[in-house]
């Protein structure tokens, strides 16, 4: 028995839980590689119009991986706590997957999570162990494993984030989703490109979500979706301790681009380069753009423009 993992959407939140829970359950799996052109143009050849980059990239991973396994692991996401709510394209993830595929005889291994109706994380893996014939017990053994090593690596990754917090080095805030920042063919170039750059490079997505949630309250208690929610909690958290902001989302997101834009009016007095990705063929447009936002930033750290005593934009809460 083999199961398949595409690289994208929500694999970049439970790579290394899904990875070590079938590690310990003996399960032998394959992960489709770095989204490249051709697996991107198979994407986009499934997909609507309207789908967002995300969801292209998607659905060529998951047809890379057909005739290679024997079950897909596709995951849906509705809801990550009881008053949460996910954007529509992960609680849709399974239908959209079947329906274009079904013709081709794939078998989908259902990931669900929803708290609101009862689907925890624990209890979602377990039903993974189920559907994969193991018992309960084992599944619960293997869950808590994977558990561990993520609550590890987010331990970890704060630690690292404190350590970026005292450099004196120009400080970044990338914020976008982990498919838009690490995907090979979408963001990973302006990570490469900004890691080779001399700043220290802090990721929105490397804080605790939870507590990166509680922080978005200084600005909002209506956002309904909870990863920009996430994401606007880190930048709270860390705006006095930066330099700049990068926000990344990729074409056609509904949720980014609300978000984005309440970020772009809301957050003043630090400067904001807005980066909006597509299936981009040449990257020079996008060089250009990362270079001038930080001769911006040496010249604010020289005593520029900006007022720092003042965070956030006087008006109401949203
Ligand atoms: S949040 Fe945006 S980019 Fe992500 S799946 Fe939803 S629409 Fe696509």
């Amino acid at each position: 028995m083999r199961v398949g993992i595409p690289r994208g959407l929500l694999y970049y939140e439970f790579a290394l839980m899904w990875t070590t829970f079938l590690d310990e359950l003996g399960v032998e799996y394959i992960i489709s590689p770095e989204t490249d052109k051709e697996i991107y143009q198979k994407g986009v050849n499934h997909a609507m119009d309207e789908s967002c980059l995300p969801l292209k990239v998607f659905l060529g991973h998951v047809e890379f991986l057909i005739g290679k396994c024997d079950y897909i692991l596709v995951p849906r996401m509705e809801t990550l706590g009881y008053y949460d709510r996910m954007c529509t394209r992960y609680q849709a993830t399974i239908d959209l997957v079947a329906n274009t595929f079904r013709e081709e005889g794939l078998t989908i291994l259902p990931f669900n999570i929803n708290y609101s109706e009862g689907e925890s994380e624990r209890k979602s893996f377990i039903k993974l162990g189920k559907f994969l014939g193991k018992r309960k017990s084992q599944s619960i053994l293997a869950y808590r494993k994977a558990k561990h090593l993520r609550n590890d690596a987010i331990s970890n990754q704060e630690k690292k984030m404190e350590d970026k917090l005292s450099s004196d080095k120009v400080k970044i805030l990338l914020v976008g989703h982990k498919y838009n920042v690490f995907d090979a063919y979408s963001g990973s170039m302006i990570l490469n490109y900004l890691k080779e750059m001399d700043v220290e490079l802090l990721l929105a997505t490397d804080m605790d979500g939870k507590k990166a949630d509680f922080y978005a309250k200084e600005l909002t208690d209506t956002m309904p979706w909870t990863f920009n929610r996430q994401l606007l909690g880190a930048i709270l958290k860390f705006k006095p301790k930066i330099d700049g902001i990068i926000l990344i989302s990729s074409f056609n997101c509904g949720p980014d681009s609300m978000a984005n834009e309440m970020i772009l009016r809301k957050i003043k007095n630090v400067p904001i380069l807005n980066l909006v990705i597509d299936g981009q063929e040449g990257v020079g447009g996008l060089e250009t753009r990362l270079e001038s936002f930080l001769d911006i930033i040496l010249f604010q750290k020289e005593g520029g423009l900006f007022d720092r005593k003042s965070d956030i934009s006087p008006d109401r809460k949203l």
